[in-house]
C-alpha cells in the first residue's frame, strides 16, 4: 500500500506516518526528516536546505523531486511507503504521479488531517517548549512563532491546491486530525480498509 499524508505543519503527520510504520509495515518517507539530516551532515546542499527551512520557504521541487525519486527505489520502499510532506506543491504531485507510472507504481490513498489551523500555532509552540523542557532533542530552528506563521501562509498558498489534484483523481480522503492521536489513527485505518 503506498499512502501520501497531507496537512498543514503541526498537523500530526509526523505522529501518524510512524503509526503506520508500525501497523502496517510501511516505510515512513518524511521529507522534512531527510532535509534535517542532510543540514546536520553539513554538505553544502545541506547547509543551503536548512537555510530555506529556517525562513519556512519550500527547498526546490528539482531537488525534492529527486530525493524522493532515488529513495524509492531502494528495496525496502516495495513493501509499500508513507509519504510525510510529499508532495508539497501541485508541480511535486505531477512529477510524483509521473515517477511511479515510470517506475510502475501508484497511490492507493491521499489522507488529509484536516486541523482547525487557529489551534496549530499553539500545538507547535508546545512543540517547541517540550523539546527545550524535557532537553531531549533540540527545538526545531523553524518552529518559531514567525516562521510557523510563514509555513502555513505557504501551505495555504501552495501545498492546498494539491486537495483538488487527488480529489479528481478519486484518491483524496479526510479525516479529522483534530481529535485524539488513537482516534485519528483509528479513523485512518478505516479510510484505508476501503482504499
Ligand atoms: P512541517 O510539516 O511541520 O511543516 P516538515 O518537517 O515536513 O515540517 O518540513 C520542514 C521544512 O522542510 C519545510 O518547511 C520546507 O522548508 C522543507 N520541506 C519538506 N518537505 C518539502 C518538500 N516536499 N518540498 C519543499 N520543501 C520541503
Amino acid at each position: 500500500m503506498n499512502i501520501v499524508l497531507l496537512g498543514p505543519p503541526g498537523a500530526g503527520k509526523g505522529t501518524q506516518a510512524e503509526l503506520l510504520q508500525e501497523r502496517y509495515g510501511l516505510v515512513q518517507l518524511s521529507t522534512g526528516d531527510m532535509l534535517r539530516a542532510a543540514g546536520a551532515s553539513g554538505t553544502e546542499l545541506g547547509r543551503q536546505a536548512k537555510a530555506v527551512m529556517d525562513a519556512g520557504q519550500l527547498v526546490s521541487d528539482e531537488i525534492m523531486v529527486g530525493i524522493i525519486s532515488q529513495r524509492l527505489d531502494a528495496p525496502d520502499c516495495q513493501a509499500g511507503f508513507i509519504l510525510d510532506g510529499f508532495p508539497r506543491t501541485v508541480a511535486q504531485a505531477e512529477a510524483l504521479d509521473a515517477m511511479l507510472t515510470q517506475k510502475g507504481l501508484k497511490l492507493d490513498c491521499v489522507v488529509e488531517m484536516a486541523v482547525d489551523e487557529a489551534i496549530l500555532a499553539d500545538r507547535i509552540a508546545g512543540r517547541a517548549a517540550d523539546a527545550g523542557s524535557q532537553a531531549r532533542s533540540d527545538p526545531r530552528s523553524d518552529d518559531t512563532i514567525e516562521v510557523v506563521t510563514k509555513r502555513l501562509e505557504v501551505y495555504r498558498a501552495q501545498t492546498a491546491p494539491i486537495l483538488p489534484f487527488y480529489k479528481e483523481r478519486g484518491l483524496l480522503k479526510t479525516v479529522d486530525g483534530m481529535a485524539t492521536i488513537d482516534e485519528v489513527a483509528k479513523s485512518i485505518e478505516t479510510v484505508l480498509e476501503v482504499a
